[in-house]
């Protein structure tokens, strides 16, 4: 038995404009992007302009300005609040069905944005409104355990002065401006790790590099450096102060947004391939029948409905961790785990698409999914790293006690 949960009717308008979008301007630009890599997709400039005047209009959801929390009490009163988190990950879900490197190449909707959203005070938030924002952690001795970055800032007059390097910056060649994820004194741990926006144009900001890589190929990944590099004291995110744990809770608390978007990015990308196999299958005369047990069906059909199975149960997990978040729920726990489940469905939903439509992988659009899939269990915390969280949360252990 399944459980199918409806769409909110005040969000049909815009999951169905995602898919359009996703049908009439993605797919048909997928691959030559894929093949073009580093080329920017000059297409995405319209669109983007049309988000941002849904988000002006004050649309809910429509973009990376989704995820911030409100602090208004509707939730207390109505009991439940369907609200930007949730609108977000539904229409991020739609567009990536059409291309996930495509959505992450979108201007002004990167994770910076998001994290933007989730912790910029007011004055910050529009300021940077028309920004658009990368998000820089990872560093060559840094990945999985991002306590241990050694980009420092320091302190000086009305400024900061950063130096360090950050690599694997998705949209750091293209975005206006990085979040920057600095320690303040690297001997003080978590607790003294802030976040910076540092915008282009800075004097010591450079962008050193671009990767190649096996998937979203659209989506560019810059290797950037900071020397000696002076940004303002009010472009830091959150707190200056270095308060034991509770700082680097603060930077943390981006995840909790945006962990369900990959999620949400996963669920896109693996339905496009469960839809394309589903009607390569029945091209090929294997028709899936819902009212028949899987063990009396073709092994084609027993494999698609397995993966169908999966798939909802990673959506259902995302849309829990997002709802909690419109809800003002704590939602690490939720949060993670929808990342781990739908990260790792994706991959193997992609690739079990490829395999069972065959030789027809090459000619559609399925090889390249099944790469892309890959980075959706990888970043924002890998796979084994959300298990970890998953665990500890579970288990009530601190990250001293179980690493
Ligand atoms: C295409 C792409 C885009 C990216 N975009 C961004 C971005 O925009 N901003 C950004 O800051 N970063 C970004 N990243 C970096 C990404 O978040 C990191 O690659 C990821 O966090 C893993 O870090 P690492 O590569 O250093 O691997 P490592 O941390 O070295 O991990 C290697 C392996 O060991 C496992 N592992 C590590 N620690 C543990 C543990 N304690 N227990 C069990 N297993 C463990 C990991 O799961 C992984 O399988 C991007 C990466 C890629 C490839």
């Amino acid at each position: 038995m399944s459980i199918n949960l409806e769409v909110p009717t005040k969000f049909k308008l815009l999951v169905d404009q995602a898919h359009q979008v996703a049908l009439g301007v993605f797919r048909p630009i997928s691959r030559r992007y894929d093949l073009a890599e580093h080329e920017y997709p000059k297409e995405l400039d319209m669109l983007a302009a049309l988000v941002d005047g849904m988000n002006d209009s004050g649309e809910q959801g429509t973009g990376a300005r989704g995820v911030r929390r409100s602090n208004d009490t509707e939730a207390d009163t109505d009991g439940v609040r369907n609200g930007g988190n949730l609108s977000t990950v539904l229409s991020v879900m739609e567009a990536c069905w059409g291309d996930v490197a495509l959505v992450l190449a979108m201007p002004r909707q990167g994770l910076g944005n998001a994290a933007i959203a989730s912790v910029a005070d007011d004055e910050q938030l529009a300021r940077f409104d028309r920004v658009w924002a990368s998000m820089a952690i990872t560093e060559p001795g840094a990945g999985s355990d991002s306590a241990a970055i050694r980009t420092t800032a320091v302190r000086d007059g009305d400024d900061y002065i950063l130096n360090g390097e950050k690599i694997f910056v998705t949209a750091g060649a293209r975005s206006d401006a990085v979040v920057v994820w600095a320690t303040l004194d690297p001997s003080k741990g978590r607790a003294a790790i802030k976040s910076f926006v540092v915008e282009k144009g800075t004097p010591g900001f450079t962008v050193e590099r671009l990767e190649h890589k096996l998937g979203i190929r659209a989506s560019d990944t810059a290797t950037l450096r900071f020397a000696d590099c002076r940004v303002p004291a009010a472009n830091l995110l959150g707190s200056p102060g270095i308060e034991a744990e509770q700082g680097f809770a603060g930077v943390m608390q981006t995840f909790d947004n945006t962990r369900p978007l990959v999620a949400a990015m996963a669920l896109g990308v693996a339905k496009a391939a469960i839809d394309e196999t589903r009607s390569v299958l029945a091209g090929a005369g294997v028709t899936v029948d819902y009212d028949r047990p899987a063990s009396r069906q073709h092994a084609a059909a027993a494999a698609l409905l397995a993966m169908e199975a999966d798939w909802e149960a990673a959506y259902l997990t995302t849309l829990e961790a997002a709802w909690m978040a419109d809800n003002g729920r704590p939602n690490s726990l939720q949060a993670s785990m929808a990342k781990a489940k739908a990260g790792r469905m994706a991959t193997e939903v992609t690739l079990r698409c490829v395999e069972l439509a065959g030789d027809y992988g090459e000619s559609s659009l399925l090889e390249k999914w099944a790469r892309d899939a890959k980075i959706l269990d990888i970043f924002e915390g890998t796979q084994q790293i959300q298990q970890l969280i998953v665990a500890r949360r579970l288990l009530g252990k601190s990250s001293a006690e179980l690493k």
